[in-house]
């Protein structure tokens, strides 16, 4: 047994110190950024931010929506190949540049990844997805994809560590997906004990990745347009976002009326609901590591969306940073003990 005495950090154990700044105004910043991926080759231009491969958050309905800001969505992985080619025929360009397949690691993903790209050339993200990506098979399956897929951009996670994230870089990713315990439904902390403070993780696995030219996505753990400005401060390429997402009309997820208030139902991926609704139900050798919630229904997407760019621009502004490309350089955390005034909490 060892012990790592350095304190890790989460988004609550930070803020941003603001900077002098020439900039007058958050509508003088550009959340564009634009990125030429290591492995594919590929570049891609827009802004970073990823619905999360949920059923109730990465929809089709969600990358519409998400399309007309540049934002991306990670498609979940349970529409079935004719979903995909009814949403494929009506769709443009711009809705398909930031789309993402996701898939699991076994051979029957690996045949229906490829029958969903063989649908339409103007897919290029694919994003392999599993709770640990620690493991050997794990690496392999990247591998295999890479020598599959030459030219796509390949996501691949999740992991919270410099050491995982270079060796799945060099096993053929392009991005690498970080965040292992933050998620709002998630409980891998408590099921497990297992995790790593997400603005840690997010500084060390940038760090690995940049050093090799790799992309990291920050996934999991935001709870307000600051956590998503502190996770591109601390060096993400990318946030991924599930329930910040959730609860809008395009969002899915069971409506739920009581007391005359609206809501949606919402879930973690390997939490009983979708086990259920996915596998018959939960395997006996494994426990449940997500929670099922309903959140106040939210309307539609797009004032959401709005408002979490609102807030990153006006980081932005606070530490004069004219892009989103300098934020992170002109970052400085301060360690806190506390965050907002919760007085007034409904
Ligand atoms: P959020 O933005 O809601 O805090 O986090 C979203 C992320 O939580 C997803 O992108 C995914 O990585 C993770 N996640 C989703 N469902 C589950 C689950 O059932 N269990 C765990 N451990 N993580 C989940």
């Amino acid at each position: 047994m060892r012990v790592e005495d350095e304190l890790k950090l989460g988004f609550k154990d930070v803020m941003i110190r603001p900077k002098r700044s020439t900039l007058k105004s958050r509508s003088q910043v550009s959340l564009e950024r634009h990125y030429r991926f290591r492995n594919s080759d590929k570049e891609w231009r827009g802004v970073p931010i990823i619905a999360a491969n949920m059923d109730t958050v990465g929809t089709f309905a969600a990358a519409q929506t998400l399309a007309q800001f540049q934002l991306l969505t990670a498609v979940h992985k349970h529409y079935q190949l004719d979903d995909w080619q009814r949403f494929l025929a009506g769709a443009s360009d711009a809705d398909c540049a930031g789309l993402m397949v996701s898939t699991g690691t076994s051979d029957r993903d690996f045949e229906r990844l490829g029958a969903i790209l063989a649908l339409d050339a103007r897919l290029n993200f694919i994003c392999v997805d599993v709770a640990n990506g620690y493991s050997e098979h794990f690496v392999e399956f990247v591998s295999r994809v890479r020598d599959a897929f030459p030219a796509h951009i390949i996501v691949a996670g999740n992991v919270v560590t410099g050491e995982m994230t270079e060796e799945l870089l060099l096993a053929g990713a392009d991005i690498i997906k970080v965040g292992i315990g933050p998620g709002s439904v998630c409980t891998t902390r408590i099921k497990t004990g297992v995790g790593y403070p997400q603005i840690s993780a997010v500084i060390e696995c940038a760090d690995a990745a940049h050093g090799l030219n790799g992309h990291v996505i920050s996934d999991g753990g935001c709870t307000c347009p600051g956590d998503v400005s502190k996770a591109f401060g601390a060096g993400a390429d990318f946030v991924m976002l599930g329930g910040m997402l959730a609860g809008h009309d395009e969002s899915g997820g069971e409506p739920i009326e009581e007391n005359g208030r609206q809501y949606r139902q919402f879930y973690g991926m390997s939490s009983d609901t979708a086990m259920q609704k996915y596998q018959g139900g939960v395997a006996n050798y494994r426990a449940s590591e997500g929670k099922t919630v309903r959140v106040p229904y939210r309307g539609p997407l797009a004032a959401t969306v709005q408002d979490i760019l609102g807030g990153v621009r006006s980081t932005c502004t606070y530490v004069g940073a004219a892009e989103l490309r300098e934020l992170s350089k002109r970052t400085t955390f301060i360690r806190v003990q506390e965050q907002e005034n919760r007085f007034f909490t409904d």
